[in-house]
């Protein structure tokens, strides 16, 4: 690498940086917007999250927890009962599907304990990348970094990377951000994104960031 170019990627790992630290100041650090009681919670509701609302999924969760508190239940669970209770998340039936599943490797494979890696997560039904690292880093305290919608598109408004390949933009800001931030950037990108850095109308007149997003401060 080129001197201009180290001191390009410093500049703008000082700039990724500063963004989280100013968000931090602006927001706090958030909790996650799931509710979860343990490990197996965190699982089962953030496999319920893709394609809805954490909201909704906070709805629907109290009500199969009580009925199905731990793998091993959730693994003798009848399907049908299950879509039953998760139906309002939508796609109900793959969700329910894959979280009976989910229950049913973890019981058979892990002795009903969730494993704590990445790959093993990954081979559970319903659990993606992002859904693993959530996981990792939530659940496990394991610097992990999930790109969610909001992420990508802030992302890419700010200017850490030009890319719609969330694998492409969790590389880049983990390589950007100091590992033990990870989880803090996660939360608070995610939280920037549902308040000000909104996917139709950003309000960037209000932003904090401002002054360091390219999207922000291009007159337009
Ligand atoms: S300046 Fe606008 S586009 Fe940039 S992060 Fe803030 S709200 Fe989003």
């Amino acid at each position: 690498m080129s001197a201009a170019a180290r001191r390009g990627a410093a500049m703008t790992a000082r700039r990724a940086r500063a963004v989280i630290s100013r968000l931090l100041e602006h927001y706090g650090t958030p909790a996650p917007a799931l509710a979860f009681g343990d490990r197996y919670q965190l699982a089962v509701a953030v496999s319920l999250s893709a394609q809805t609302t954490d909201r909704q999924v906070n709805e629907v969760t109290p009500i199969l927890f009580e009925r199905y508190p731990d793998f091993e239940r959730l693994s003798r669970a009848r399907i049908s009962d299950v879509e039953r209770i998760v139906k309002s998340t939508g796609f109900f039936r793959n969700k329910a599907k894959n979280i009976v599943g989910m229950a049913r490797a973890v019981v058979d494979e892990f002795g009903g304990a969730l494993p704590g890696t990445r790959e093993a997560l990954m081979r559970l039904p319903g659990i993606g990348r992002k859904s693993a690292n959530v996981i990792l880093s939530i659940g496990f305290g394991v610097p992990a970094f999930a790109v969610d919608t909001h992420i990508l598109r802030i992302a890419n408004r700010i200017g850490f990377i030009e890319s719609d390949d969330p694998d492409a933009v969790e590389a880049a800001v983990t390589a950007l951000v100091p590992e033990r931030d990870w989880t803090a950037a996660h939360l608070v990108l995610i939280t920037h994104g549902r308040s000000l850095c909104d996917a139709r109308r950003p309000r960037c007149a209000e932003c904090p960031v401002r002054s360091l997003c390219e999207y922000g401060s291009t007159p337009r």
